[in-house]
């Protein structure tokens, strides 16, 4: 007898003000239908994740999903229709809410300034001159190889990660 379960998983996250969610579906041979994250504003996590769960019943009732299985965190409603839920965090829903999130405080380096695609300008008491897609800084710790990749480097690539 082949497996008939569909599942999925919502996810919520929150950030400077602002939460988001991340979800994904899967028919019972595996195959995604659904993959999504948005940014849902000054909300609750329990607002976020019910959000998400709508916007999952929806693509699951469109396929004629019955009664998915989903992974739900951090904040699991107490009935969703058919749907089982279980509160499991789900490490792709969550990278997905996080993605669409503003950077996290260790990434916002003071006065890393974007110039043009690909290219910061980190200020300081130097400025120094950032190219995140060729791995370059001209700051001295990159130059002289005491770090590689510098603080400038890690945060403009992860502003130009998060950017998509
Ligand atoms: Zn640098």
């Amino acid at each position: 007898m082949p497996n008939r379960t569909w599942t999925g998983a919502v996810a919520a996250s929150a950030r400077g003000g602002s939460a988001a969610f991340g979800g994904w579906l899967r028919t019972p041979s595996g195959v995604l239908v659904w993959r999504s994250a948005e940014r849902v504003g000054d909300v609750t996590l329990r607002q976020a994740v019910d959000r998400g769960m709508s916007a999952l019943l929806r693509v699951g009732l469109a396929h004629r999903a019955s009664g998915p299985e989903v992974a739900v965190w951090p904040a699991a409603p107490l009935r969703y229709g058919r749907a089982l839920l279980q509160r499991v965090e789900d490490a792709e829903a969550l990278a997905l809410a996080e993605s669409v999130l503003p950077p996290p405080p260790e990434f916002a380096v003071a006065g890393l300034e974007k110039v043009e695609p690909g290219h910061y300008v980190a200020h300081g008491t130097r400025d120094y001159q950032v190219w995140p897609l060729l791995g370059v800084c001209s700051c001295p710790a990159f130059t002289y190889e005491a770090s590689r990749p510098c603080k400038h480097l890690k945060a403009a690539l992860e502003i130009e990660r998060r950017a998509g």
